[in-house]
Order: C-alpha cells, then structure tokens, then sequence
C-alpha cells in the first residue's frame, strides 16, 4: 500500500520496508534510523509503547492513548504520532454518531474509545475481562457494560473473528438477529473474505466498514506526515486489497516483531538500508 502511494506520488527513491526487530534492540534500532536515511517508521505490536517512550516529542492523541504507531523522524528529533485514532474517524467519513458501543479493551479499543469519546460520542465498552473495560472507560470518560445497548456504532476491537469467522457469536455478546440495533459496524479485523460479523450487519442494512479500510486510513496519514504529500487513498486501498492475506496479523505470523519501514532512498538522504 505505502509503496504503491509512494510510485503514484513520484517518489521513487523512496522505500516502504518491513524489518522485524527484537524488543530489547527497538529503542537503540530506531534512534540510528535517520542517519541511515529512513524518514520514518510505522511500529506495530509489540512495540507501541516503546514507540512512544523513545519519542522527543509525541502528539495529543499518542500521549493520551499511550502507544505510538508512527514515528517521523525531523530535525534531529523522533516525532511520535498516533494514527489509529484519526484513521478510525476518518473511515467512517460522513457517519456521525452520537451513541458508539466498542467491544475489547486492548491497544486498539484504546485508540478508538478515545477518538470517539474526544469527538463528543457517548461510549459504552464491553470487554471479556470486565475488568479492563472499566479500567479503559474510567480513563476516557466511556462507560463499561457487561450488557450491549443498541447504538449508531458498533465497533469490534477484539480478535475474535481473526482467525475464525464463526467464532463472533460464540464469544462475543452479540446475536446476529440483534445486529440491526446498529446504523453501522465497523470490523478493524481485516480478513480478505470478510468477517462474519460484516456478513451478518450488513444483511440486516447496517453500513459496514472493515478493517482493511480503516488501515488503509492510518496508513495514508502515516504516509503524510512522512511525505508532506496528500495520500492517494485510492491507490492505497486498491493496493491493500490486493495483497491483505486472510490472516494478515502479526499473531498470526510466525513469532518475530515486526517494524515496517519508510525510508529515504534515491539519493535524498545519505546512508544505507537502500
Ligand atoms: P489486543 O491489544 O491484543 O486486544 C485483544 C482484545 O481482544 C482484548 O480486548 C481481548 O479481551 C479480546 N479478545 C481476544 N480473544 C477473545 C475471545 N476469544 N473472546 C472475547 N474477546 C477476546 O489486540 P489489538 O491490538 O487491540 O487488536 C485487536 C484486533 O484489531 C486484531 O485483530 C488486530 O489485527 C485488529 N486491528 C486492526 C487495525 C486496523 O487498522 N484495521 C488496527 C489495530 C488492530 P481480553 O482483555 O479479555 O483478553
């Protein structure tokens, strides 16, 4: 996807690469980046955090969540940003709820309670470990449920559906008969067939927006705040399309980190890693 933007927008020179790291070499790994002419990463579990702690300067949105997904290197300092919140507004375009449920209380529940809570939506988290959903709602001023109320937005921030589509009405408290309590639905599981959760909600006349959409978003800022050019969203989501695997997760690869990279290459910047 990042590659595809990079040849649509003429920067040839440029690079988008994934290098897997090991968690104890992040912080030293990333600080000898820019010399080596990459403009910036994008980070990925296990490092989020980590991300955000080697950062010199960090945004709003990635101090509050307390991950980072994007680091720009500028003028000698490591930029954290956090664009898995704006990704999620920005999918969902003209939708403007007022009411949003949110199942999960992970990294992403994170991004998305806070991006929604901040733009005035009342939120109600469900989370198996009840626990955690209190702990996430106290933090964003949602409120944690362990029934679901019907609402403008549903959104799946589990795993559940990842790497078994049946699996979303065994283990999350939703009936698919009770999904038209929904206007939209939004799956940030990405799988190339769908997922069964997207099925259903759309059979009942939900709008629907599924996790490759929503990537394709927080990859376009990404790409803009490495690039100072605007993303071509088109290409990027054509590209990502095409090449989403049916389990495109990194639990559901083999057991190496995973660090992509986009970097100066062509000249614009001297050092290697071309
Ligand atoms: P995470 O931090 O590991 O959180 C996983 C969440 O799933 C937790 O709330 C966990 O509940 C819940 N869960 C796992 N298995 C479950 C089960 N069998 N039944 C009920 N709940 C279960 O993961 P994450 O980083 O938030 O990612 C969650 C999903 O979103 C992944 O599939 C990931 O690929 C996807 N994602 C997509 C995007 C995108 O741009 N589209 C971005 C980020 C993540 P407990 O707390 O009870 O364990």
């Amino acid at each position: 996807m990042h590659n595809a933007a990079l040849h649509e927008v003429g920067l040839d020179g440029w690079r988008y690469q994934h290098l897997p790291l090991p968690p104890e070499l992040f912080a030293e790994a990333v600080r000898a980046l820019p010399a080596q002419g990459f403009a910036g990463i994008n980070v990925t579990i296990p490092h989020k955090a980590a991300a955000l702690a080697v950062a010199d300067v960090a945004t709003e949105p990635a101090r509050a969540i307390g991950a980072a997904n994007t680091l720009t290197f500028a003028e000698g300092d490591v930029h954290a940003d956090n664009t898995d919140a704006p990704g999620l507004l920005a999918a969902l375009g003209d939708e403007h709820p007022r009411t949003a449920v949110v199942l999960g209380a992970g990294g992403s529940a994170r991004a998305v309670v806070y991006a929604l809570a901040r733009n005035g939506v009342a939120v109600k988290v469900w989370n198996r470990t009840a626990e955690r959903a209190r702990s996430l709602a106290g933090e964003f001023g949602a409120e944690a449920v362990q029934e679901l109320p019907g609402a403008d937005l549903l959104v799946n921030c589990t795993s559940v559906g990842l790497a078994d589509p049946s699996s979303t009405f065994k283990d999350l408290p939703l009936r698919s008969d009770g999904l038209d309590e929904y206007a939209c639905v939004v799956d940030l599981v990405y799988r190339a067939g769908g997922t069964g959760l997207l099925r259903e909600a759309k059979r009942t006349g939900a709008r629907t927006i599924d996790g490759i959409e929503v990537l394709v978003h927080q990859g376009a800022l990404s790409f803009e705040r490495w690039t100072g050019r605007a993303a071509p969203l088109e290409v990027m989501r054509r590209a990502a399309r095409a090449t989403a695997s049916p389990h495109d997760d990194p639990r559901a690869r083999p057991p190496v980190s995973t660090t992509r990279h986009a970097d100066h290459g062509g000249g614009e910047r001297g050092g290697g890693e071309r």
